[in-house]
């Protein structure tokens, strides 16, 4: 091998944990955040180049050469890259996995997404055709039909299950032809005018605005409000002049599905090209949207989690919408948290962020406690707006029918009297979530978790809502083999019956995962409420995320009380933050809300604090016994999770691990312990938790723990993984 060799150190998608090298062939040119198609063992994988004329410690015969340099179209800038190895450092996790992670699928395949592409076209001949015309050739009816709505790539045709004879057979007739299309360079968008809807802020958001207009130093503000007290004002405010100044702005929210009105919101103020990045994008499409992002020609970058991993030629602002929200925590393969992701992003692209909660998590809270961050209230709702009213319905000595209190029915048949609106949350779907032997008191239990099997009057079926198993015949007791079951317990399909029976001249709308599977369904519930029609809301959580129901005056929760005494610490602090937003969706408009809370805990001290003094004071009072209890975020954990065949392999894994390694006395290793679902899907899980108050402690030791636990020799037999930061013990 010469010696004017170069070599590139490459993240290659694969569970190792180190970077490869490769030779640069001689007419070559790469750049760090460039694709390459390298070998690697029998295969050939998509890599980014992550150091270039990097010294390989290796004997350097033995290295191969990079295959082939990818379209420079596919780049990965160095500010992203720079995320992703922070990112695979603290997290632990491997960096070929992070950075394949942050590229859209096609250019994760090596496609290359600015390289012309053949569309299938029709020509004016083809555009004339009646489809009706054709009559039973099916095929080209198809294809033709495809065709009119536009052109489309050879991919394309045969994911539409397209035969290449019906295009040869339509080409024959001249219908349509292949051309070339060159994709149109991006261009930077350019600052659009703004509609202010006519309104004046408030004293309270002119003072949050101003400071982060005014930034002094590099800290992330946390902007704690109510629900309607004006955030998406002040992020609308903040974000106006950077679009006029050609900047971009990175939103990120929790579901994008749920929150049409806050999209809508930033598409009305602002005339700027706006990239909304959801789940139902066509591979393409993501991509495409990628692009737009990482040239500059998007102004507005809107998105869920992964989001956080999108190029900005022109970085702004980041803001985290709901911030308190669980749906930032990856739970699987790469654990990381975008929220804090998006605080050390704006760090290194040196641009403000916002953490925008009504209920912010106790990490935030604290750090703004510990001057890490700024906190900016907003107190008081806009004019116009009137806070909701709590009461508290202590079930201990009330009567229910069908989970309902008699005070909370009389409620209920007087707001839908008053032609208003009304939304029960009770966060369980399905009909009952137990189903129970008369005779002998068994329970169904789902085979491969430990859990109970739901009940689903629809569907008649016992569903497991951990691991997807259903049961169709659910005819006898399997202990007794009595037929007498019945389903005990409430859910969102028994109490939309039992209001549908009582309040028969009012549409019920249940409004759940089930309910709102089909694409477009959330949207058309949504637009039902708007209609203002006196109706019945029953829903999970899926309604506690960014709607605004000016109609509803009348919250009803019920069966929360097992956030009191729940195995989970963060449990409380769910509570807390669940109960505060579902009862902000009331009391908007000229109508105060009322948010009834049915509960055996209605003299918790916690609850009287949440109820009476609000979040702020709730959450000081968790911050306190999480300090006692020496708790996050006074200490820092990591889990290490292992998960086999049976609870004895996963435990001895656990152990043998503790026995092997010796960690500095500021670091605990607690456990084995079961995971709060110890069986789930059929496999046992075990933790071992990881716990310091030395941040910098934990991190050195969990790289000798991950160290011990891969030259483990069951270390292949076990599936275990690393979660940093985690939000669950399950
Ligand atoms: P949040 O994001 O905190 O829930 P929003 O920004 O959505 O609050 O504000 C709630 C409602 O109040 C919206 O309809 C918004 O248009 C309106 N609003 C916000 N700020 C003002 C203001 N300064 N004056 C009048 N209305 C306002
Ligand atoms: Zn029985
Ligand atoms: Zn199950």
């Amino acid at each position: 091998m010469p010696d004017s060799t170069i070599f590139v150190a490459v993240a290659v998608p694969t569970p190792l944990r180190n970077l490869f090298h490769y030779s640069l062939p001689q007419d070559e040119q790469v750049t760090i955040g460039s694709r390459v198609r390298v070998p690697f063992g029998p295969r050939k994988l998509v890599g980014v180049v992550i150091e270039l004329n990097s010294k390989p410690d290796i004997d350097v015969t033995k290295i191969k050469p990079v295959l082939e340099v990818l379209g420079h179209g596919g780049n990965l800038p160095e500010s992203v890259l720079r995320l992703c190895r922070w990112a695979s450092d603290y997290y632990h996790h491997p960096i070929g996995e992070v950075v394949a992670g942050a590229l859209p699928t096609i250019l994760r395949k090596g496609a290359d997404p600015q390289e012309p592409t053949q569309l299938l076209t029709l020509t004016p001949e083809g555009q004339l055709i009646d489809l009706q015309s054709l009559g039973r050739a099916h095929a080209q009816r198809k294809l033709l039909g495809a065709l009119q709505q536009s052109g489309r790539t050879r991919e394309e045709l045969s994911a539409m299950d397209i035969s290449s004879q019906s295009v040869r057979a339509i080409e024959k007739k001249d219908w349509a032809l292949w051309r070339t299309e060159v994709p149109k360079p991006l261009e930077p968008f350019t600052g659009g005018s703004v509609n202010h809807a006519g309104i004046t802020v408030t004293e309270e958001q002119a003072t949050a605005i101003d400071a982060v207009q005014q930034r002094t130093d590099g800290k992330p503000f946390l902007l704690y409000g109510v629900t309607g007290s004006g955030k998406t004002e002040v992020y609308l405010r903040v974000i106006e002049p950077l679009l006029a100044s050609g900047k971009q702005v990175l939103i990120l929210v929790p579901e994008i599905g749920l929150t049409p009105q806050t999209i809508s919101r930033f598409q009305d103020r602002f005339d700027v090209p706006i990239t909304i990045l959801h789940s139902s994008l066509t591979d393409k499409q993501r991509a495409l949207g990628w692009l737009r992002a990482r040239e500059g020609s998007a102004g507005i970058i809107l998105g869920t989690r992964s989001a956080i991993f999108t190029p900005l030629k022109f970085p702004g602002a980041i803001i985290v919408d709901e911030e308190h929200d669980a749906s930032y925590k990856q739970q699987d393969g790469f654990r990381y948290s975008a929220r804090d992701l998006a605080v050390l992003r704006a760090g290194f692209e040196g641009v403000p962020v916002i953490l925008g909660s009504a209920t912010p998590s106790l990490e935030s809270l604290h750090n703004a406690d510990s001057g890490k961050y700024h906190l900016l209230k907003l107190g008081t709702r806009p004019p116009g707006i009137e806070p909701e009213r709590y009461e508290l319905l202590d079930t201990r000595h009330l009567e229910q029918k069908d989970g309902l209190t008699r005070a909370l029915r009389r409620q209920i048949g007087e707001r839908l009297a008053n032609a208003e609106q009304v939304l029960i949350f009770i966060n369980r779907r399905g009909f009952s979530p137990v189903m129970i032997c008369n005779e002998c008191s068994w329970i169904a239990h789902c085979r491969r978790c430990d859990a109970k099997l739901t009940y689903h009057l629809s569907t008649n079926t016992l569903v497991c809502h951990h691991c997807g198993t259903i049961s169709h015949n659910i005819i006898s007791c399997q202990s007794c083999r009595s037929s007498h079951l019945s389903p005990l317990g409430l859910g969102t399909q028994r109490i939309e019956q039992a209001l549908t029976a009582m309040f028969p001249e009012f549409p019920v709308l249940r409004i759940d995962r089930d309910s709102t599977r089909r694409k477009g369904s959330m949207e058309s519930f949504i637009s039902e409420i708007n209609t203002g029609e006196p109706a019945i809301l029953v829903g999970t959580q899926l309604l506690a995320k960014g709607h605004h129901f000016p109609n509803v005056t009348l919250v009803a929760m019920l069966d929360i009380d097992s956030g009191f005494y729940s195995a989970d610490f963060r449990a409380t602090e769910r509570l807390g933050q669940i109960i505060l937003q579902v009862g902000g969706r009331s009391g908007r408009a000229d109508k105060p809300g009322t948010v009834t809370i049915q509960t055996a805990f209605a003299t918790h001290p916690l609850m009287e604090t949440l109820v009476v003094n609000g979040y702020f004071e709730f959450a000081s009072g968790l911050l306190l016994e999480r300090k006692e209890a020496a708790l996050p975020p006074f200490a820092f954990h990591a889990l290490i999770r292992a998960e086999a065949n049976s609870s004895t392999t996963a435990r001895s894994f656990l152990e043998s691990i503790i026995n092997k390694v010796k960690v500095r006395d500021s670091v605990n290793l607690l456990g084995p312990i079961p995971a709060l679902m110890e069986k789930k899907a059929g496999r046992y899980r075990q933790l071992l938790i990881v716990a310091s108050d030395n941040r910098s402690d934990l991190h050195r030791e969990l790289s000798h723990i991950i160290a011990t636990t891969e030259s483990l020799p069951d270390s292949k037999k076990v599936r275990w993984s690393v979660d940093v930061d985690p939000t669950d013990m399950y």
